[in-house]
């Protein structure tokens, strides 16, 4: 029989649970409105099937719902009275919103309050004639969203060796806020780095403590167990982290579902650690716990 050992902190963080409750009710309480998520919901295809199947629509661009309503009207099928938007937890950047509003379309927003604090400091930035730098994935859509409360004007820069590659300029002011699921190590290797250069600089670490929580119990358990299994959507951000993390230290599987796990691989390994991104949820967590139980 296998030692399972769960991490401390694993699974939905506070900013994913309130998204995904927030589309839950609003599914459950609408009737007759058409409801879109830009984006998926979360990086978890089987939570986001599950919302799907309950009625909601993901869409990449507004004009999408645009189409799809004209389609409706073209085809003679059902029309629902009214639409609405959910903006996911990862937020959008300013002129989203303003598309929404100038195209009526009422939004409901899940964006995470710690991304929103980002937003208002990348927007403030702007205003004060200060230089942004971000300090993520610049194709990560939480990235893209800060970026446009800085009107796209935004140094992005995913690890040191790009930071190295930035002319800065001492006449500038610069000010960085981070990705909030950015290793928080890398992070302060950056910014001494930046320090040690002499220039005009102020530093907002906005990585979120559910991130830093989850690494450091990833962190912790990887130590004391024989193999690491790290559940979560390939695309998601945090999760990848997580798989970096674990596997400085142990063997470790990176999987989406209990379908993904080999009984053979598993077989020599008797002490397995587990944990899971910010936007898997429990029940994809409960799976692996009885498929890894029964073995
Ligand atoms: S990881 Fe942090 S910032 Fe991102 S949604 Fe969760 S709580 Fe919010």
């Amino acid at each position: 029989m296998k030692n399972i050992l769960i991490a401390e902190n694993a699974g939905f963080c506070f900013g994913v649970k309130r998204a995904m409750n927030m589309a839950w009710n609003e599914l459950d309480k609408t009737d007759n409105v058409s409801i879109y998520a830009l984006g998926p919901l979360i990086h978890n295809s089987q939570a986001v099937a599950k919302y799907e199947e309950r009625g909601m629509v993901t869409v990449a661009t507004i004009e999408d719902i645009e189409k799809i309503e004209a389609d409706k009207s073209i085809s003679g099928k059902p029309i629902n009275n009214s639409k609405e938007m959910i903006i996911r937890s990862h937020g959008v950047s300013k002129t989203v919103y303003d598309e929404a509003k100038e195209k009526n379309i009422p939004i409901i927003d899940t964006t995470c309050p710690f991304v929103r604090k980002i937003h208002y400091l990348a927007n403030k930035c702007y205003e004060d004639g200060k230089q942004l730098i971000v300090i993520g994935d610049k194709n990560h859509p939480e990235i893209i969203g800060i970026n446009g409360w800085s009107s796209h004007s935004a140094i992005i820069a995913k690890n040191l060796e790009e930071i190295k590659n930035i002319s800065f300029e001492s006449n500038k002011e610069y000010f960085i806020v981070a990705q909030t699921t950015m290793n928080e190590k890398e992070f302060d290797a950056i910014i001494s780095h930046i320090r040690s250069l002499n220039i005009r600089v102020e530093v907002e670490n906005t990585i979120c403590s559910a991130t830093r929580v989850r690494q450091e119990s990833a962190r912790d358990l990887a130590q004391r167990v024989e193999l690491m299994i790290v559940i979560g959507g390939r695309h998601s951000s945090n999760t990848q982290k997580l798989v970096k993390i674990c596997q400085d230290t142990v063997d470790t599987f990176s999987i989406e579902t209990k379908d993904d796990l080999d009984k053979d691989l598993l077989s020599k390994y008797n002490t397995i650690g587990i944990t899971a991104g910010a936007s898997t949820p429990d029940w994809i967590i409960d799976d692996v716990i009885g498929f890894l139980s029964e073995l």
